[in-house]
Formats: C-alpha cells, structure tokens, sequence
C-alpha cells in the first residue's frame, strides 16, 4: 500500500501536526491515546504531544499490546 499522502488519520502515524488535549492546544508530534474512565480531565480518545505524554505517562495507543 502506498502512504497516504494527504490523508488526514494520523492515528498510526509515528508523528503528526495536531491537538493535545492535556494542554489544550496544537502540537507537532501529536499520538493518539485512549484515556481510561477518569472523574475529570479528557475523556475517550484524545492525542497527546510528546511533552505531556511524558509529563503524565501516556502510552500511545499504537504502542500497546
Ligand atoms: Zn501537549
């Protein structure tokens, strides 16, 4: 399969131009993540830049088993 070249899934795609959701804005390297059930904060899927992922230990949906 060819890559997509305008597609704009960037589910699985190891970087991509997007939203965070943990610091409300537009970030370069953004991952899909699947938040468990939680009292407050994002809630279902929600992508994470690089920075919050590492502040509050999120693993990239693509990378789990
Ligand atoms: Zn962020």
């Amino acid at each position: 399969m060819a890559e997509p070249a305008q597609a704009a899934d960037i589910t699985n795609t190891p970087t991509g131009y997007g939203w965070c959701a943990w610091h409300q804005g537009h970030a370069q390297g953004v991952r899909l993540i699947q938040m468990h059930e939680q009292g407050s904060g994002p809630g279902g899927n929600c992508f994470a830049c690089r920075p919050c992922r590492e502040a509050y230990d999120l693993a990239p949906l693509a990378d789990r088993p």
